[in-house]
């Protein structure tokens, strides 16, 4: 599979011909690490995962411009499919896991995207398919209680772990996340950022979008902030935790 930095270049996306959504959109996401990106509503965060991920609601959203590439491989132009067997892999907003199938068959429908390699070793993919579902019950371990519920019957944060269960079953390279707090109570979302270290830790990427800007700047280690299209700032986590206008216009400190 490709692996290296998964870089952005000079994105623009627009919906329609009234909506620019992205203007020059640049930023990557090197291999190993977080980044985070964050940004009030309608700032362009979910355009950007969709961008990345080929998922632009195809009657309006149009990539006007630009590049996207994990390694030296472009994603630009791909089938949603596509990037997820090059193994970029998004887990999109409101946890959208199929809620009248079992926990068990949502995560077998996530390994279903590792398929575009399964032709190349046939033992070999179904092993390391095994070897997923081993990892996602070690990191979830409630989804292995809960094998044969249906998943439409789970609680918020437990359907939150199934969506993020069900896309390493795909074993990206890279993870898209989208609010993967969002309407969680304190200490499921800590639960949740815990895992997504974890999930780091075990050699994932991951791109983050957070609302949580707090939480977003503790768990990554770079970050960029999204201002109706652009990228209005970015730098190491760390420094922009401590920026005054960051902390003013996203951390709520005065
Ligand atoms: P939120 O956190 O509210 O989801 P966001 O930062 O993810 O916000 P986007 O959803 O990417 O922002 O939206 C960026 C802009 O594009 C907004 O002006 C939004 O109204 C517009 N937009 C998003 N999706 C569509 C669509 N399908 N058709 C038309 N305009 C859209």
């Amino acid at each position: 599979m490709a692996r290296g930095t998964l870089a952005v270049r000079d994105l623009s996306v627009s919906y329609g011909r009234a909506v620019r959504a992205l203007r020059g959109v640049s930023l990557d996401v090197p291999e190993g690490t977080v980044t985070a990106v964050l940004g009030a509503n309608g700032a362009g965060k979910t355009t950007l995962l969709r961008a990345i991920s080929g998922t632009l609601p195809f009657h309006r959203g149009a990539v006007d411009a630009g590049t996207v590439r994990l390694g030296d491989r472009p994603l630009t132009g791909l089938s949603p499919s596509a990037v997820v067997a090059a193994g970029v892999v998004q887990v999109p907003e409101g946890r959208r896991v199929f809620g009248r199938l079992t926990v068990e068959e949502n995560l077998r429908a996530g390994a279903l995207g590792a398929r575009g390699r399964r032709s190349v070793d046939r033992a070999g993919a179904a092993e390391s398919t095994a070897a997923a579902r081993e990892r996602v019950l070690e990191l979830f371990p409630v989804l292995a209680k809960r094998a044969r519920q249906r998943a439409g019957l789970l609680s918020g944060g437990e359907q939150q772990m199934l969506a993020i269960g069900r896309a390493l079953m795909a074993r990206p390279a890279v993870l898209l996340l989208d609010e993967p707090t969002l309407g969680l109570a304190p200490l499921m979302a800590e639960r949740i950022a815990e895992t997504i270290r974890e999930i780091n830790l075990q050699g994932t990427s991951l791109l983050v979008i957070e609302q949580n800007a707090a939480l977003a700047l503790e768990l990554s280690s770079a970050a960029h902030v999204l201002e109706v299209g652009e990228v209005a700032l970015h730098g190491p986590s760390a420094e922009l935790a401590g920026s005054d206008e960051v902390r003013r216009r996203y951390l709520g400190v005065s």
